[in-house]
């Protein structure tokens, strides 16, 4: 075994108190320490005088201690220590609160190396609990020091101290998971180096080139996987659908494919004519129609006397979905089946053993499709919608209900292509750009509270059109601290004191299922005129008559979500508006905001956001699929993730060039980085 992962408590000065603050960190072995990556830096190269010290800024200086420490008690349970200390230069006084083994560690007439701040707006020179070492040994002041990211107990000193104990005892056992062919290929460091540099660096360029080294490799390791994932599927072998003729399915609908719609399809059908399970993404905007697409794909598949999951993020969604689908595909004779958690229990038996028998062909649900006891007759494709809400890890659960079936994944969330390969890399991709004919491109306004009565004005007008309204709040309810609009006091307060004539809903995501449900449909047959509710209808609603989306304190919300919540209008032909309220006087925030007032190009608008907010939004967390990143940034490191992909690629088509060490270091790396074993590594 290796000294890497020797435990902490091998090092000097690492007690069983320290091993369990530092496990507490996610530190128990010499190579998590060196993993264990410092957030920043501060310059400690340069020397100044105390006389050239300026207040508030941090420095280095030599000096050398004229007075013997004096500590004294200043109320209970506060001392204060105090010495004198002198260069060439000025005389400086130093305080440290309740350290008084500063006394024994400040010897009298002896020099040393300090780092500290200037304490302004005193009377007298002054500096409160500088950092410092004796002349010479450079850990704490003359280097560029590194701060890591710590939790109580271990300081920086303690860190820093520490981590260049492992480094030594751990020269020359670093894997390197890059191979040098493509270490030299690409300009890196080797491991050692890159390890050695980020925790000590030499100069700032070095800082620069080691840091790259770490990002380049983390990048590596999930292109690879990557890579591995989407090989690992294509060597299975499916076979070939039957070609389906698809006149009839087009004849039952109400108007004609786009172009973009029939170019979609006509990839599925061509995946279903291979030898291999279909693993596609259609990416389309919103509205563009994608569930008429996934209608098709189902035709053929049940036309091959198959079974099709079709798995939506929320009930709502699932609900809609089987409403669209079962008249659709009922002419033909295909049997569709809602399934979600809010069916009464004999209900969900019924679905369940139809579902088994192979009764039900179609059975759109939500996650319930995993996580309950549902046997499949035979599964043979899965669609997923909307789904950057489903990690990796639910599509691969819900594949493994049936042998290796196709599997097609509709996105709306137009994510700027770059970052789509990270959710999206072991798929085939369909880019559905163009809506439907007859949209009216939706015109969005940035107002604030002085056009209150205004909006409310124009509210009543579509409502008299006949047309619907949607109004986003960000809240469910009051809070103290913030002054949101709740969807709940709003909801009430626009049916009892604004519009008492018409008919006001509420729906947010603490309801219960069937609640929201009967919400819903009452919005969707056209029942309820004004539906104020959170983001739980950001995802995929689709009401054609609704042609109002008022969003309040938009300043709230993302670019990318506010352009799925305006989505949400403009599905019909009649002309529709998005009203973004804020009371935002910030330069910024109205910029950003103005964004979406400027374009109704989804990814415009993504590659904005990105710009802004940088990839959180995209992926707010690890269940959105995307693995979590230590030291590589999607925003600014784009450049290196693209080198670290064609490495990848040349890496898996010569294998041999690596050691056996590194290539268990890179499969551990990668069974890290997802957090599991979804990844087949062969
Ligand atoms: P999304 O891509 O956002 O999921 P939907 O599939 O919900 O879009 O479709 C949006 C709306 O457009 C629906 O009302 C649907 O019936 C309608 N639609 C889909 N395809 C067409 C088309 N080719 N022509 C006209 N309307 C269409
Ligand atoms: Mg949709």
């Amino acid at each position: 075994m290796s000294v890497l992962f020797d435990p902490v408590d091998t090092l000097k000065g690492i007690g069983a108190v320290r091993s369990k603050q530092l496990a507490g960190m996610g530190i128990c072995t010499l190579y998590d320490l060196l993993s264990y990556f410092p957030r920043s830096y501060e310059d400690r190269t340069v020397f100044t005088s105390i006389a050239s010290l300026e207040p508030d800024v941090r420095g280095c200086f030599r000096a050398m201690v004229v007075s013997h420490p004096q500590t004294a008690r200043i109320k209970k349970g506060m001392e204060i220590t105090k010495v004198s200390v002198s260069d060439d230069t000025k005389k400086l006084t130093l305080v440290f609160f309740n350290q008084s083994y500063i006394s024994k560690q400040l010897e009298y007439g002896q020099e040393y190396a300090f780092y500290g701040k200037l304490d302004a707006g005193y009377t007298g020179l002054q500096m409160a609990s500088p950092s410092f070492e004796p002349l010479g040994k450079n850990e704490i002041t003359g280097r560029i020091f590194p701060i890591y990211p710590l939790s109580a107990g271990i300081s920086n000193k303690i860190m820093s101290g520490i981590v260049i104990q492992s480094l030594d005892a751990c020269r020359g056992e670093l894997p390197d998971i890059v191979p040098t062919s493509l270490r030299s290929l690409n300009g890196l460091d080797d491991v050692q180096t890159a390890y050695d540099t980020v925790h000590y660096p030499p100069n700032f360029p070095a800082l620069d080139r080691a840091k790259n080294r770490l990002v380049f490799e983390e990048f590596f390791v999930f292109s690879v996987a990557l890579n591995l994932m989407k090989s690992a599927r294509t060597s299975i072998f499916h076979s070939p659908y039957e070609m389906v003729n698809l006149d009839p399915f087009y004849g039952a609908l109400p108007f004609s494919l786009t172009n973009a719609q029939r170019c979609a399809t006509e990839d599925i059908v061509s995946d279903f004519s291979q030898n291999k399970p279909m693993n596609r993404l259609i990416q389309g905007d919103v509205g563009s129609g994608k569930t008429m697409v996934a209608a098709a794909a189902i035709y053929c598949a049940v036309k091959n006397g198959q079974q099709v999951a079709f798995m939506a993020p929320t009930s709502i969604l699932a609900q809609q979905h089987a409403k669209s689908l079962k008249p659709l595909l009922g002419q033909f004779g295909i049997t569709v089946e809602l399934l979600t958690s809010s069916l009464k229990a004999g209900e969900k038996k019924r679905v369940k053993s139809a579902i088994a028998s192979g009764e039900a062909s179609v059975v759109v649900g939500t996650h319930a499709l995993i996580s309950e006891d549902v046997l499949f007759h035979n599964l043979d494709l899965v669609i997923a919608d909307e789904q950057h809400r489903f990690g990796v890890a639910q599509r691969t659960a819900l594949s493994a209900k049936g042998a290796h079936p196709h599997l097609l994944v509709m996105s709306a969330t137009p994510i700027p292509r770059t970052l789509s390969l990270m959710v999206y890399g072991d798929l085939d991709v369909s880019v559905m750009g163009e809506l439907p004919s007859g949209r009216q491109p939706i015109d969005t306004f940035l107002m604030g509270e002085s056009m209150r009565a205004r909006i409310n004005a124009f509210i009543r007008k579509q409502v008299d059109a006949h047309n619907q309204v949607f109004i986003v709040c960000p809240a469910v309810e009051e809070s103290e601290n913030e002054t949101l609009k709740s969807a709940q006091m709003w909801s009430e307060a626009l049916q009892e004191i604004i519009f008492p004539d018409l008919d006001v809903a509420l729906l947010h995501g603490q309801m219960k299922g069937l609640e929201k449900e009967a919400i819903m449909d009452k919005f969707v047959l056209g029942k309820t005129d004004i539906l104020v509710a959170t983001t739980v209808i950001e995802v995929g609603v689709d009401v054609p008559n609704a042609t109002l989306m008022v969003i309040e304190n938009a300043e709230r919300f993302g670019l990318s979500q506010l352009h799925q919540l305006r989505g949400r209008v403009g599905r019909g032909t009649d002309k529709s508006y998005c009203i973004l309220m804020t009371q935002s006087r910030n330069e910024e925030t109205r910029q950003r905001l103005n964004a979406l007032v400027g374009t109704n190009d989804g990814f415009k608008i993504a590659d904005e956001d990105l710009r802004l907010r940088g990839p959180g939004d995209f992926f707010g967390s690890r269940q959105h699929g995307l693995p979590v990143f230590k030291v590589a940034n999607l925003t600014t490191d784009l450049e290196t993730l693209r080198q670290a992909q064609i490495a990848a690629a040349q890496y898996l088509q010569s294998h041999d060039s690596s050691d056996d060490f590194s290539k268990k270091a890179l499969q551990a790396r990668i069974h890290a980085l997802f957090g599991g074993d979804e990844v087949p590594i062969s």
